[in-house]
């Protein structure tokens, strides 16, 4: 998407150019036009360096038998079809064959990815369509040898060039109009947004874009990206599911929501997907058009930039989605309402979302050690009473590795979600729930750690835990500690109650509110 932008730009100064020229000499206006034409341009299919476009597409025609203009007209292509094509066949360096040999079905430039130039300031980018098809047409011989074009000829390139500049014109205020209501619309948000910030009301849909910068920010950065796919758990995880039910994937439509660099994507194109389309509202995206092209799947997976909750899908549904959303405590970051809204918006009936299953669990945690560092540390800080601190780091959630042997109850699931069910308002819930107390000694936190299953339909079923007991992933685990220790005993069944919330103030974040017998405790996360 963002690189249509860029094209579109290149087209601008052309805009303003030619009001500017308009108002001097028609003569010399066709003078510097000719000028333009005469850097030097990098023929298509070989080595040479041409004169001027006209030169080039002569040149193209004798030497490699294709004329350019033919294949414009034959499918139509308009400028941003034109422009695929020059950098499709500047990037894969086909032969001139590839052109002629082409059938009536999809064009191999289809990806938006052909619209970033291979050439800086590549003169054939900077030539219209039209007006190689009208060059062409008013018999402006693009052969060398035929000396200056006339008169008339001239008169034709000028005509059209004002028509480009009337119409480019129009589109101008059109643009302007669009502004303008925009702006109007704008101001009506913010006038009627409730005190404190617009977007209150509890999804990430409705998060404003500079609401929801940082989040998306967060993940340009390439360490991200780098720890999550180091994270064999996850990754492999994914992968299995994928290769080992190819039968889930062949010949399917996939969005891939979030792709990041793409993996899950790849994944799903090896595994027998008819087509992928990859969204990512995050720069990450750049990096993996470049990896989808360096891995030769552009033809199958298609990237677009943007939320997925405001872009437009060039298909109208899709068989599968997958996403790689769970954030810390499962819930974290709530990037599965976005994946609510693509399944309700995109999924055609009888079609899945994976992973499709989810567990939120709870375990009781004995670590007095570990305790004492986080808490009776502020009663001596290098000499200095810091004792009121000790109120201000518990509700702080810890994201931090638990180790096994710190568990002293059995975990209890405290929800379960199916991604293809399950609606936006159940992802804030209460439960009561109860942990078996294994060993008699202190409980000093709660941890909270998910497990993940990519079930329907899989003959193979795949799924991992971030659970203390397994292999640790990226995820950690969610560590609520107890401002004071508590006694427990073996056998003993703690009661507690658990309320899951998005913080109103970021839906992002989540609010906790943890019940443990008598004892209550608020947390953020
Ligand atoms: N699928 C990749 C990346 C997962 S991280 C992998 O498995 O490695 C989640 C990604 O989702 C991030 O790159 C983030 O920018 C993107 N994302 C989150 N919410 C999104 C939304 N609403 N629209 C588009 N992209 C989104």
């Amino acid at each position: 998407m963002a690189e249509s932008t860029d094209a579109r730009e290149e087209e601008m100064p052309e805009l303003s150019d030619c009001e500017e020229e308009e108002e001097e000499d028609e003569g010399q206006w066709l003078e510097e036009e000719e000028e333009e034409e005469e850097a030097a341009v990098s023929c298509l299919f070989c080595d040479r360096s041409l004169s001027s476009v006209p030169v080039t597409l002569q040149h193209c025609t004798a030497e490699h038998h294709v004329n350019l203009v033919d294949v414009i007209r034959k499918h139509s292509l308009d400028d941003y079809g034109y422009i695929k094509m020059i950098n499709f066949i500047r990037s894969k360096k086909c032969d001139a064959s590839c052109l002629t040999g082409l059938s009536d079905g999809p064009l191999p430039w289809e990806s938006e990815d052909f619209l970033r130039p291979v050439l800086q300031d590549d003169p054939l980018l900077q030539t219209d369509p039209e007006e190689l098809c009208d060059l062409q047409g008013s018999g402006v011989s693009a052969c060398p040898s035929s000396g200056a074009p006339s008169h008339d000829a001239l008169l034709h390139r000028a005509r059209a060039a004002e028509e480009r500049a009337r119409q480019s014109e129009e589109a101008l205020s059109r643009a302007m109009d669009d502004l303008h209501k925009l702006k109007v619309l704008a101001q009506g948000l913010v006038l009627n947004a409730a005190p404190g910030r617009a977007g209150n009301q509890g999804t990430v849909a409705e998060l404003r874009e500079d609401e929801d910068e940082a989040y998306f920010g967060s993940y340009g950065h390439y360490g991200i990206h780098e720890e999550m796919l180091k994270d064999k758990v996850r990754t492999e995880s994914y992968r299995d599911f994928m290769y080992r039910n190819p039968d889930v994937f062949r010949d399917k439509v996939v969005l891939d929501v979030g792709c990041g660099t793409g993996i899950l994507s790849m994944f799903a194109a090896r595994a027998g997907a008819k087509k992928v389309i990859a969204v990512d509202q995050s720069e990450i995206i750049y990096q993996a058009m470049d990896i989808v092209r360096s891995n030769q799947l552009e033809d199958k997976i298609t990237l677009i930039k943007g939320r997925i909750e405001d872009i437009r899908l060039p298909v109208e549904k899709v068989d599968i989605i997958i996403s790689e959303w769970m954030g810390y405590f499962l819930l974290f970051e709530s990037m599965l309402d976005s994946v609510l809204y693509a399944r309700d918006h995109y999924l055609a009936d009888g079609g899945s979302v994976y992973p499709d299953l989810c567990n939120l669990s709870l375990a009781a945690v004995g670590d007095t050690e570990r305790h004492q560092n986080r808490i009776a540390f502020w009663d001596d800080v290098y000499g200095f009473n810091m004792a009121c601190m000790k109120k201000a780091v518990v509700p702080e959630a810890g994201v931090e590795v638990v180790k096994a042997d710190a568990l002293i109850s059995e975990p209890a699931v405290i929800q379960t979600l199916d991604c293809n069910r399950v609606c936006l308002s159940e992802l804030e819930f209460a439960s009561d729930f109860c942990l078996k107390i294994t060993n008699t000694t202190e409980c000093t936190a709660v941890v909270g750690y998910f497990d993940i299953f990519f079930d329907k339909g899989c003959g193979n079923k795949v799924t991992f835990s971030t659970s203390p007991q397994v292999t640790k992933t990226h995820w950690k685990q969610t560590v609520f500690l107890l401002e004071t220790p508590m006694s427990v005993q073996a056998g003993e069944e703690l009661q507690g109650k658990i309320n899951v919330r998005k913080n109103k103030k970021d839906p992002r974040s989540l609010l906790v509110t943890l019940e443990l017998r008598d004892r209550k405790q608020n947390y953020s996360l």
